[in-house]
Order: structure tokens, then sequence, then C-alpha cells
């Protein structure tokens, strides 16, 4: 089994052994050169320590160096190289609390999550896969290196790893594996919610996203998600549907490219439903007002696990809008683009679409027409560059004081929603002249 090593990777392992010492890269490079996948960076494993690894590299940096980790700069280019070592317990996942170094490259490799992820390799050794590494490669199957009780007690985020490279290689997960999952998952209670967001992310932007469902199996999501748990069981007795929330809301995030807000939006889309779910005296249920529940839901989740503004603001609108309906006409459709933002309405589409896939076949063709439909307008009003927000209207606040004798202040901004609002109806109204002169002859009024 070879593997082609850039350039670079073979320099710094070549000049690390030339002075003595052993050196090889590890981890998930070598999983993804052995899939015949393009790396997303190499790590480099060394019995030197990391003074030595500093003295052999005119240019490195101590990114953390009290764990073993020097980066070795080529050309602006950084790779992370560590000595070999034994872990205590993890903080944040990427840095042990406590490590001892080990003169040892199979201590090292013992330390890893998976098997497929606790192979190293140099030229001159070749492969060293201590634990079957490329078996369970073959066989598609995630196994922790050693006592998978012992190795999710010593960092607990690794059973969310687990679910995620499941995910990510389309494994299924090992039977003691997953067993010690189902044991151990409350621990995952005790890690910080940033560790617990990035694995979340990986998993959902990656090609089985609806592995979720092994968390929720496991009893990872009663943890981190509960709300998807509720979700799972709240069955959908109506026509539209096919399925539980949970099922549907698994189906939808298949539906859609792998873009983390967009992914987001979807696992989050229906979130509210259990809390709306109402039945009819056929037995029917509803989930009246959902959007507005899912969206408030999805802003505590967001919150409570630490992303991003822009995430959450972005996946919060999507939520809010996702079940909001137009007609295909051009008035409407500048209407609703004002209302729910020219960043998001585009991907109400894709939201829509994704959606719909995940529902049964009722009336689908319908939904879908009127969708193609709604989404031939919008085409239109772009290729006509129509108004839809102040950013295109033919006067700005500045006009207004220069031209019609308007003060700054709360007034014009509310002329210049009012002025939005007349284009939109009739976009013939914006041309720069008209807007003044309704404004001077206080036709807004
Ligand atoms: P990715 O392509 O997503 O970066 P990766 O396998 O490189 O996948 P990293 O999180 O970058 O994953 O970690 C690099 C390597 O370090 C892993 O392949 C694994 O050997 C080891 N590792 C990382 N996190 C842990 C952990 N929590 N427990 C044990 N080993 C870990
Ligand atoms: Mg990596």
């Amino acid at each position: 089994m070879t593997i082609f090593l850039p350039e670079k990777v073979r320099y710094i392992i070549d000049t690390i052994m030339e002075a003595g010492y052993e050196a090889y890269a590890v981890g998930g490079c070598i999983r993804d050169s052995l899939l015949g996948r393009q790396p997303d960076d190499w790590d480099i494993t060394t019995s030197a320590s990391p003074y030595q690894v500093k003295q052999l590299f005119p240019w490195t940096l101590d990114t953390g160096i009290r764990h073993g980790t020097v980066t070795v700069m080529l050309e602006k280019e950084g790779f992370e190289v560590t000595t070999y070592r034994i872990d205590g317990d993890y903080e944040d996942g990427r840095h042990p609390r406590e490590v001892t170094f080990t003169a040892s490259l199979l201590e090292d490799l013992k330390r890893r999550d998976f098997t497929v992820n606790a192979m190293a390799f140099n030229d001159r050794t070749g492969l060293v896969d201590a634990f079957g590494g490329i078996r369970d490669m073959q066989d598609g199957i995630i196994r922790c290196v050693g006592s998978p009780r012992e190795r999710f007690s010593e960092d607990a985020l690794r059973m969310m790893r687990a679910v995620r490279f499941s995910a990510r290689l389309g494994y299924r997960i090992e039977e003691q594996t997953l067993h010690a999952m189902k044991a151990l998952s409350h621990n995952l209670r005790l890690i910080s919610a940033e560790r617990i967001q990035a694995e979340l992310t990986r998993l959902v932007v990656s090609p089985h996203p609806e592995n979720l469902r092994i968390a929720f199996e496991t009893g990872i999501t009663a943890v981190i998600l509960p709300e998807f748990d509720a979700c799972m069981e709240t069955a959908q007795n109506n026509p539209h549907h096919c399925c539980s929330v949970g099922e549907h809301i698994l189906k939808s995030m298949q539906g859609i490219r792998p873009d983390k807000i967009l992914r987001l939006a979807m696992l989050f889309h229906d979130i509210g439903k259990p809390a709306a779910q109402t039945v009819d005296e056929n037995g029917i249920h509803h989930f009246q007002g959902h959007p507005a529940l899912s969206e408030e839901l999805a802003r505590g989740i967001l919150r409570r696990l630490k992303f991003d503004n822009y995430t959450i603001s972005m996946v919060t609108k999507l939520v809010r809008y996702h079940d909001y309906n137009v007609l295909p006409e051009p008035k409407y459709v500048r209407r609703a683009i004002r209302k729910t933002g020219e960043d998001i309405f585009p991907l109400l589409f894709e939201i829509k679409k994704a959606d719909l896939l995940a529902q049964s076949d009722y009336r689908r063709g319908e939904k879908e027409e009127l969708l193609a439909s709604v989404h031939a307008v919008y085409e239109q009003i772009r290729r006509e560059n129509q108004c839809v927000s102040l950013k295109s209207l033919a006067v700005t606040g500045s006009d207004l004081i220069r031209s019609a004798g308007m003060e700054p202040g709360p007034a014009l901004g509310r002329t210049l929603d009012g002025l939005l609002s007349m284009v939109i109806e009739n976009p013939a109204l914006n041309e720069r002249e008209t807007l003044l002169s309704i404004v001077r002859e206080g036709g807004l009024n």
C-alpha cells in the first residue's frame, strides 16, 4: 500500500529522519489518501521533541507547543508536526489537559480515536496499520482503537466524532462501539458547546446528514438536541406527510446541498412542530403556526450551541419563511423579496424544494409547478433589475434632502420606505424625477 506524499510533507519527514528521528504522516490524511481523496491537511507525527523539531527548520510557530505541536512553515504553508504522545483528558478536542511524550509510534497511534484514523505512513517504512484500519475501511466500519468504553470515557466528544465519520464516509459503526455509545452518551453533557457545535456542523454538512438518526438512537441528541428527539417522537398524520417530523427533517437535509446554513435551516425548519401539533375531529394532525415556533426554538438552540450571529440570523430567517407562499405574479414576488430579504429569498427556493421532496407525493406536481412559476417570475425581476429594496430605489435620502426640501430624521426613512412600497407596486415609478415630484407634491401622505 503506497501513498503519494506531497513534496513539502516528504521534505519535512526526510529532514527529521536525516537528523536521526522517526517521522510519519498520520491520521486523517492517510485515511483520505487511501480513499483516493485529497486530504485537507497533512499532520506529521515524530519521535523528535518540539525543541528538536524547531532546530531543524528555519521558520516554525509554537502553535500547541505544550501539547507537542510545532507548525513548520514552508513558503507560507504551515504543517503541524506533533511529538509522539500519550494523552490525558481532553479539554477542547485538540488539546488534552496534559500529555506525556513517548518514544513509540505505537503508543501515539493507540491514543487516536478510530482505527481508520490511526494509521501512519512514510516512504521508508510504508503503511503502519496496527489496529486493522485498512480492513475496517474495506468493510466500511468505524471502530474504536482499543476498548470503546474506555475511549469514550476519556473523551465523550469521540461519540459524536463516530457519528460524524460514519456520516462523512458512509460507514456503519461497529457493534461494541455503538453499544458503548448508548451506555455513555449522557457524558456528552460534560462537553463544551463549542466542541459540540463543531462536530454537529461537520455531521450536518456531510454526505449523510441523515446519520443524525444514529445520534438519536444512541441517546446523543437527547443530550445535545432534545428538541430533535421530540420530533422523532411526533407523528404526522396528514396527507402531506408520510413519516414522523424527525424522519421528514432527516430526509429534507438529504435533499439540499451540503451548505452549513441550508443544512441547519432544514434541521430546524420543523423543530417547532411537536409544540404546534393539534388533532382535529378526524384524527388529522395540524401544525399551525409552526414556522414561528420553529424560529424561536432554532434561535435558542443555535445560541445554546454558541453559533455565530451570522449563522443564527440566516438560519432563523430561512426557518421563519420556509412555509411562506407567494403567488407567481411580479408584484407579489417583489413584495416577498422585500419582506424576506434579497439574500434570503433565492435560498427559499432550495429550502422549499428540499422540504417538498421530503413530503408525501400528495399534490407534489402541483406544488412543484407553483414553485417553478414563482422562480420564473423571480428570474425576470432579476433580469430586468427591478427595484425591490432601497439599494435600487432611484432616489436616496440625500436626494430628498437636497432636491425635495426634506430634513434628516425618522420622517426621511419613512418617506423612502413609502416610495419603495409604491415602486414595488408599480416599477414604472422608479425614476428620479417622478419620485422627487411625488415627495414635493406630498403625494405620499
Ligand atoms: P478532518 O478531515 O475532519 O480534519 P481528521 O481525521 O483529520 O478529519 P482531526 O480532528 O483533524 O480529524 O484530527 C486529526 C487526527 O487526530 C485524527 O485523525 C485522529 O487520529 C486524532 N484525533 C483528533 N481528535 C481526537 C480525539 N478527540 N480523540 C482521539 N483522537 C483524536
Ligand atoms: Mg484534520
